[in-house]
């Protein structure tokens, strides 16, 4: 007999990125002539959908676009990743989400993000679909849609299903929301230093223990990832040795393993899964495109004699 897939509900932002490369960064006031221009779909919500949806997980993002043609394209290439987008919905008079983004000859790069209908992913709309969502094995969760919302649907669900992975990306304050009910936290260093409140990582991991989340796990780049258990319990995943060309999306690939992981799976188990999962995703230039399928990641595993677990 197969075995279940994992149901995996994300709820989060659905981006465009705009990339335009430039010689050097435009003064204000300038009019520069730009080089080449690509259109990307992005967002931290979207991209964690297709990850895991592209491990095998019936995934179902829970989201907003906007009434522009990039709403359009958005939900049809999410869609055509398999992930279950029937719940997201095109917000009249809105823009969607877009991410402005120039890259200088260096690559260097300054960026503007526009919420626009990720902005109105509001506690109307997951009351609304609260059912479904409640439903899922796994709920994943980013900051790229208001924190209310974050907070009031934390709020709403049943007591232990089902099981929250929430990455606290863009960093801020949590002390809003109910952590007890986050069971894993996944930021970055830089985040981890935001989100805890002290230079020390692991003295800000012990305070976001000591408040109610259940296991914070931090992701370090080139380095891995490590586990702050409760109980004092610290764990180093070093990552696999790769080539990486573009680290764009490691940390949503990341997430999206992690999440698709733990359906059946200890953390212990499923934290070395997910550090393979964002090394695979920094051999490949992109954010979608780089996300690695099942089969990718368990012959990667194989063939690896660096990766602990
Ligand atoms: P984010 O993209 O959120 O900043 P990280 O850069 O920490 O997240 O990357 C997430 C995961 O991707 C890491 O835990 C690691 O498993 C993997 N990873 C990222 N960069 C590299 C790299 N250069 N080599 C190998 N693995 C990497």
């Amino acid at each position: 007999m197969k075995p279940k897939r994992p149901s995996i509900a994300v709820v989060g932002s659905i981006n465009t990125d705009l990339v335009v490369e430039v010689a050097r960064m435009p003064a204000p006031g300038e009019t520069l002539r730009g080089r080449n221009v690509a259109l990307y779909p992005g967002g931290k919500g979207a991209n964690q959908a297709v990850a895991a949806a592209r491990l095998g997980a019936d995934v179902s993002l829970y989201g907003k676009v906007g009434d522009d043609p990039f709403g359009g394209r958005l939900i049809d290439g999410l869609r055509g990743s398999g992930v279950d987008v029937g719940d997201v919905e095109i917000e009249p008079e809105t823009a969607s989400g877009l991410a402005s983004i120039w890259v200088g000859a260096k690559g260097d790069n300054a960026i503007v993000v526009s919420a626009g209908a990720n902005g109105r992913v509001d506690t109307e709309y997951v009351e609304r679909h609260l059912e479904r969502i409640t439903d899922a094995d796994v709920l994943l969760l980013q900051l790229e849609v208001p924190i209310e919302t974050v907070a009031f649907l934390l709020g709403a669900l049943p007591p232990a299903d089902p099981l929250v992975v929430l990455d606290p990306a863009p960093a801020r304050d949590l002390s809003a929301l109910p952590l007890s009910r986050i069971d894993v936290l996944t930021p970055n260093e830089t985040e981890l230093r935001v989100v805890g409140g002290e230079d020390d990582l692991e003295a800000g991991a012990r305070r976001l223990l000591d408040a109610g989340i259940g296991d914070v796990v931090c992701t370090f780049g080139v380095e891995g990832a490590v586990w702050f258990a409760p109980g004092r319990t610290t764990v180093r995943f070093p990552a696999p040795k790769v080539d990486a060309v573009d680290t764009t999306a490691a940390g949503d690939a990341f997430n999206g393993a992690l999440a698709w992981a733990l359906h059946r799976r200890s953390l212990k188990e499923a934290i070395p899964f997910a550090v393979a999962a964002g090394a695979l995703a920094t051999t490949v230039p992109g954010a979608q495109p780089s996300l690695p399928s099942l089969e990718d990641v368990v012959s990667f595993l194989a063939s690896s004699d660096n990766v602990e677990g």
